[in-house]
């Protein structure tokens, strides 16, 4: 019995709806997987499966699925007022009411928001301010953004662009000028000769050396996300990020924190620069700001940048018609409710952060898991071929696919990233259902270890 007829959905769906990063020909193939419920950390397909959803949906869903006062928030405010716009001298009162929540849940200095429907649209509000900073000071010349290889920053034209994605770039003649990449904070991918705190140090001189090759007179500012999410869980050493500050410092560059994945308690503070100690001076954010229940992004303007645009700038040519959308920001007002009352950054970092840390690092000890490392409420492990000399599978064996389709067909959700297995549950996740997480990820990867020496893909 299908009460959803699932093979009707899956043919219209590959005759219809073209999806986000998908080969539409392939997928056509075998057909879509319909999720039609999600309950809080759980969601169900159209088959009647259940799957523990360890991605929140896709980084989104901090307070879980299912949450009644965002749906009754969003049912109210669209009776009320289902949109208004922010332009030509009016404002609505959700916008408001969410800007001030929002400069009182940043860190200090913090006290202006700019809103979009996206994180990329966020990002693109972030080269367009970043740019116009540089004017307002007289130094028109400043125009070059530093980002990182493999950092994802969205992919409008301008999101692309500063995203580290080289197969994305490819497509549509990417970046636009005066965007440059420098290399990622991933220790485990170096060839690992230096402790991770020196290799940190490195890292982050990766980006003097860039400052000094383009000219700092050139550089405008540095963007990277505080753990880099779509990139594979990439957690920088501890030595990474002080050392960013102080080459930002020297040099004067702007400091743009992407906080898509990492703000709102993911990392165990609101935003995960608080967990760094970092002194950003715009704050993208997104995803988890209503929890993915409704469109909503923005960037966090900080006062060095918000005083010159505000005091000199005169009017800042750019928004968007949803800027401000009254219903997206009455649903994140209930979403934020939802998370000061539960204090989710404290339960990430005094409860489930620590404990999930343990249990998923624990997983270094099988036979496919080459280093497994976990903050807050983010994870990643490398599957290898030798987890002894820490020798990757051939790229061309798709090894983190065929893991991922395996977690699938064992009720759990969890992302592969070339051969990075990546985690991100809700933040309202308890201890035994983390207990339940780890107990799938180790048998799914029991599982993928068994198909490989059936493949012959191992060593041993
Ligand atoms: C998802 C993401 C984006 C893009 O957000 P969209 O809402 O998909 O446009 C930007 N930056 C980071 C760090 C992200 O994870």
């Amino acid at each position: 019995m299908d009460p959803f007829d699932t093979a009707d959905l899956q043919a219209r769906d590959s005759a219809h709806f073209l999806h986000p990063f998908t080969d539409t020909k392939a997928l056509s193939g075998h057909g879509a997987r319909i999720i039609v419920r999600g309950d809080g950390i759980f969601i169900w397909d159209s088959q009647g499966h259940r799957l523990l959803d360890a991605m929140s949906g896709l980084w989104c869903v901090a307070i879980g699925y299912g949450q009644r006062r965002l749906a009754d928030a969003a049912h109210r405010q669209m009776l009320e007022l289902p949109f208004y716009n922010s332009f030509f001298k009016t404002a609505v009162v959700p916008a408001i009411d969410l800007a001030t929540r929002l400069s009182r849940l940043a860190p200090p200095g913090f006290n202006r928001v700019f809103f979009t429907n996206s994180g990329s649209e966020g990002n693109d509000t972030v080269i367009r301010m970043v740019r116009r900073y540089w004017d307002l000071q007289g130094q028109p010349g400043r125009k070059v953004i530093l980002s990182r290889i493999n950092g994802y920053h969205g992919s409008t034209m301008g999101g692309a662009s500063l995203s580290g994605m080289d197969y994305m770039h490819a497509q549509g003649g990417l970046p636009i000028p005066d965007i440059g990449h420098i290399g990622q904070p991933y220790w485990y991918g170096s060839d690992r000769a230096e402790s991770p705190a020196d290799f940190g140090l490195r890292a982050a001189r990766w980006l003097e050396d860039r400052i000094l090759a383009v000219g700092p007179e050139r550089v405008a500012a540095f963007i990277a996300e505080p753990v880099q999410g779509a990139g594979g869980v990439i957690i920088p050493p501890e030595t990474y990020w002080p050392e960013v500050q102080r080459i930002v410092d020297r040099y004067g560059i702007l400091l743009v924190s992407d906080e898509v994945i990492c703000g709102f308690g993911r990392l165990g503070q609101w935003f995960g620069c608080q967990h760094y100690g970092t002194r950003p001076d715009l704050i993208t954010f997104a995803k988890a700001v209503t929890s993915g229940y409704i469109p909503l992004g923005g960037v966090l303007v900080g006062d060095r940048v918000a005083n010159a645009l505000v005091e000199q700038g005169g009017e800042f040519e750019h928004g968007f018609t949803y800027s401000g959308h009254p219903t997206a920001c009455a649903v994140a007002l209930a979403n934020l409710d939802i998370m000061e009352e539960q204090d989710l950054p404290r339960h990430v970092r005094e409860d489930v952060g620590p404990y999930l840390k343990a249990g998923f690092e624990s997983l270094v000890d099988h036979p496919l898991v080459g280093h497994a490392e976990a903050l807050g409420l983010v994870a990643g492990l490398a599957l290898v071929a030798d987890p002894v000399s820490g020798r990757p599978f051939d790229p061309a064996l798709s090894v983190g696919l065929l893991c991922r389709d395996i977690c699938f067909r064992n009720g759990l959700v969890m992302r592969a990233v070339g051969d990075r297995m990546i985690i991100a549950p809700p933040l309202v996740i308890t201890r035994p259902q983390i207990d339940e997480l780890i107990g799938l990820v180790r048998r799914c990867l029991d599982e993928t270890h068994a198909e490989l020496r059936v493949h012959g893909w191992l060593a041993d």
